[in-house]
């Protein structure tokens, strides 16, 4: 009789025992996960700054601020007084569901809980694509359309695609794919947005500086000074000219905005430079 409650006293302490280490574990990899998170937010913030640096460490002396805030590029550098040139690796700084299975999985890769989402059957690969844009932009005196693929770089080196899938088809079926910041890749692994990048506007704001297009000019976000921006207020290439905080005499600039072309509509404004 007193082996048995002793048996069952050394159980129910072994129950304990088990429960509380498994309470430990799952401390642990909530402690993880969290420490995770907050690393992926400050690194995000110190890989901004640390980008930025390294960014400037391979910019060469003369590249104007402003393309500077190109902060995902790998290299920017000015070719003559006539382009600046942008490398990027399209490894885009914030999570999304198409970093499964790969080596930055880990520490990018999230899941996307949206019911609507339908996943690409691609995930990102690295890519070098060299960006060369005019650095004195000017209007074109014929208007040439955007390609399919890259026109353009965002803030954190993802290139902006228009608002054609393949054939130059509506987006229709492809927006189900995208994943919570507007991206995906697409068969090469090629990671692209071809509406509002959400991770930057929520970083740098709405009516914030959000990148290039490969005509050299601007492009913004939806809002400006307090406004959002419909399609109405743009014309026919989706830009207008206006002082930014950027431009403070004033130049021609893209706004993206919520509905179709989102980004550029009938073709660039200016003479598109090179993307390869
Ligand atoms: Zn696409
Ligand atoms: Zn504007």
């Amino acid at each position: 009789m007193k082996k048995r409650i002793f048996t069952a006293t050394l159980l129910a302490f072994g129950i304990v025992l088990i429960g509380l280490s498994c309470k430990k574990t799952d401390t642990a990899s909530s402690t993880t996960t969290s420490t995770t998170s907050a690393t992926t937010a400050s690194s995000t913030t110190s890989t901004t700054s640390a980008t930025t640096s390294s960014t400037t460490s391979s910019t060469t002396s003369g590249v104007p601020d402003v393309y500077k805030k190109v902060y995902g590029a790998t290299s920017i550098y000015l070719q003559g007084d006539s382009m600046v040139v942008f490398t990027t690796v399209d490894t885009p700084d914030h999570k999304t569901p198409y970093y499964k299975g790969t080596q930055w999985e880990t520490r990018k890769y999230e899941a996307d809980n949206d019911p609507n989402f339908k996943v690409n059957p691609s995930v990102i690969e690295e890519q070098l694509i060299t960006f060369k844009i005019p650095l004195h932009p000017k209007q074109a005196t014929t208007s040439q359309q955007t390609p399919l693929g890259p026109m353009g770089i965002s803030l954190n080196g993802v290139p902006f695609f228009n608002q054609y899938a393949a054939g130059r088809a509506a987006l229709t079926n492809e927006k189900l794919s995208f994943d919570e910041y507007g991206g995906h890749p697409q068969m090469q692994g090629q990671y692209h947005y071809h509406v509002e990048p959400t991770w930057l506007t929520k970083n740098k704001g709405e009516d914030a500086l959000l990148g290039f297009l490969l005509d050299g000019f601007p492009v913004y976000g939806p809002m400006e000074n307090g406004k959002t921006i419909s399609n109405s207020d743009l014309d026919s290439y989706h830009g207008h000219t206006s002082a930014t905080t950027d431009y403070p005499n004033g130049i021609y600039h893209y706004h993206i905005t919520s509905t179709d072309p989102y980004i550029n509509g009938t073709g660039f404004y200016g003479t598109p430079g090179t993307v390869k």
